[in-house]
């Protein structure tokens, strides 16, 4: 579905170039229409609730026996799973939109990086705020890494530690 989306905006794109022959400055225009559309279509998709990692941590953890309630709205940065009782919260986060410090996913497009870093660092500050009103309210929480998502048996051991 993104891809035809992405299809069709190149098609208006280049139909927007050949209108604007030989104008150099239409043709920026339409450069930078198709980027921001693809840009925001890349960014929906990415950002919806039930992105891939961590529906693996949902699956994994409601396997393990724990129930949780997601995205509570009433809690700090409303953690993926919470664990009301416990009083314990993960946060599943993907590695490029988190920022995740030294790691090869969240690692910037060089032609980019004017643009996007600004925006990683905005979350990046917003994760960490949010983090320590949790850690106010008397929370304690983990952070799941989507790099860390491969190896499920480490991931087990993390989930058990924290939880138990
Ligand atoms: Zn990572």
């Amino acid at each position: 579905m993104v891809t035809c989306q992405a299809e069709s905006i190149c098609q208006s794109s280049s139909q927007l170039t050949l209108l604007s022959g030989a104008g150099n400055t239409l043709r920026r225009l339409a450069i930078d229409i198709w980027e921001k559309s693809k840009r925001s279509a890349v960014m929906a998709r990415i950002r919806s609730k039930d992105t891939k990692p961590e529906m693996v941590v949902r699956t994994l953890v409601f396997s393990m026996g724990f129930r949780y309630r997601l995205h509570n709205p009433n809690l700090p940065g409303k953690p993926d799973l919470a664990f009301t009782r416990k009083k314990k919260a993960i946060f599943v986060h993907g590695c490029f939109w988190h920022l995740h410090e030294g790691c090869k996913i969240s690692k910037l497009p060089k032609s980019n990086e004017g643009y996007w870093h600004p925006k990683l660092e905005k979350n990046r500050a917003r994760d960490l705020s949010n983090q320590a009103k949790l850690h106010e309210l008397g929370w304690d929480y983990l952070v799941i890494w989507e790099c860390e998502i491969k190896n499920l048996d480490d991931l087990k051991e993390i989930i058990l530690r924290f939880l138990t």
